[in-house]
């Protein structure tokens, strides 16, 4: 079935809680559906959306917004994976135990996540309560906790809109990078749909606990002696996943935001040290600027579980080492942590989120925030922030 409402409120369909209104809204249930849908005759432009939750809508939408309700989880084959797939899924490491799990785009990943962690599938776990949905995650290439989707994405089924037809992608054919895709490039974004993706999930126990706190977290006392990493299973990482977001994110239906509204960038060498010698005179010679050293052989298209972004070596520099620079650090020397601006503010726990503080605020207000910080860490770092969240 479609159900195409005209202006279409879609305050509740983006996390940042815009009131923006869609002038037509085309949401579908089965592949069947998105194949009788008449493209050419859409009012343009086209914007398909998930949750809405790495979405800036600037102002009302003049042209067709797509929402996916394609909504299954089904496990395709537990037997070992044979040689060709092995080829295509990079699961010669995955062993013989890769589980393929076939999910609608339209499936809330956290959901998907839920489903894993309770069938004892291991995977996805570490990508817990990450908003959103399943189809925009194969086009976000998500990320948490080190470990991205690309890492136990098989396929992803598309419906080509210029063609009229289905394809799908094997990983690789993807183009993964950090929060990066193929269906991200400007000359084709918007053609493909995901209808759905397979993921390789594993029975075998694969915790991945080396980033951030999680291993402590995970085998802290109170999780008792089941929190031998042995015995662990890939619930009581979620569970322990969602604590520490809920701690350090504000929650979409309380606080509107996309999550981290920018990227972190990655400047030479030789600009770092200048801002490293600024911070040292400014806060003692003792203070350390977190950073993270890119090694000169690394390519620009680099995986991302330190959250680098793709960036440009300036000519001159090809041989040197890069550097990735915090813009929480930068936003937070500037003074933005916790300051309002309207309705608008940088949220106080984390300040590389936006967010929408009286849940009243207006598109202008967080892009005036956005501009105003922008401006400052130009003018303190020389740096220049790009966003992540995608402003429509
Ligand atoms: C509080 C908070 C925390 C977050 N934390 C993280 C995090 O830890 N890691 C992380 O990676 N991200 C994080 N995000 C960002 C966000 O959750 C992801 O980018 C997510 O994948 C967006 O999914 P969505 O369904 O909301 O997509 P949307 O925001 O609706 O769309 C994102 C993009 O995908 C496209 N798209 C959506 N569905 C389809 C489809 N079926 N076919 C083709 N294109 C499609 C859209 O056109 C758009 O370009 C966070 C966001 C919030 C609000």
């Amino acid at each position: 079935m479609i159900k195409t409402e005209y202006y279409k409120d879609l305050t509740k369909m983006n996390t940042f809680g815009m009131k923006v209104k869609a002038r037509c809204f085309m949401e579908y249930d089965s592949v069947a559906d998105l194949v009788d849908i008449e493209f050419e005759e859409l009012a343009r432009p086209v914007l398909h959306i998930g949750g809405g939750s790495n979405l800036l809508f600037t102002d009302d939408f003049k042209g067709t917004v797509l929402h996916s309700k394609i909504n299954f989880i089904e496990i395709l084959d537990d037997s070992p994976c044979h040689s060709e797939e092995r080829v295509s899924c990079h699961c010669e490491e995955r062993s013989d135990v890769a589980i393929y799990v076939s999910v609608g785009a339209g499936v809330v990943f956290d959901d998907f996540c839920a489903w894993a962690a309770k069938e004892g599938l291991w995977g996805v776990e570490n990508l817990s309560y990450i908003p959103g949905e399943v189809g925009a995650s194969a086009v976000q290439n998500i990320g948490a906790y080190g470990v991205e989707v690309k890492d136990v994405i098989h396929k992803v089924y598309c419906y080509d809109t210029v063609e009229e037809e289905f394809v799908n992608f094997s990983v690789e054919e993807c183009e993964y990078g950090y929060r990066d895709s193929i269906f991200k490039d400007p000359e084709i974004k918007g053609r493909y749909i995901v209808t759905h993706v397979v993921f390789a999930l594993s029975r075998e126990p694969r915790p991945r606990l080396e980033y951030g706190h999680l291993k402590e977290a995970v085998t802290s006392p109170e999780n008792g002696d089941a929190s031998i990493e042995r015995y662990l299973t890939p619930e009581m990482i979620r569970r322990v996943i969602i604590k520490i977001r809920k701690e350090k994110l504000p929650e979409p239906s309380v606080m509107g935001s996309a999550g981290s509204f920018f990227k972190n960038p990655v400047i030479t060498m030789e600009h770092y040290q200048r801002i490293e010698a600024a911070a040292k005179a400014e806060h003692g010679p003792d203070y350390k600027v977190p950073h993270y050293i890119i090694p000169s052989d690394t390519p620009t298209v680099v995986p991302s579980d330190t959250s680098y972004c793709h960036f440009e070596r300036p000519e001159g520099v090809e041989k040197s080492p890069m550097v990735k620079v915090p813009a929480a650090w930068m936003i937070e020397q500037c003074g933005w942590k916790g300051r309002r601006s309207g309705g608008a503010a940088v949220y106080d726990k984390q300040p590389l989120v936006i967010v929408n503080y009286t849940g009243e605020a207006y598109p202008e207000e967080i892009i005036g925030l956005e501009r105003r910080i922008i401006a400052s860490v130009k003018a303190k770092f020389g740096v220049d922030l790009h966003p992540e969240v995608e402003h429509i």
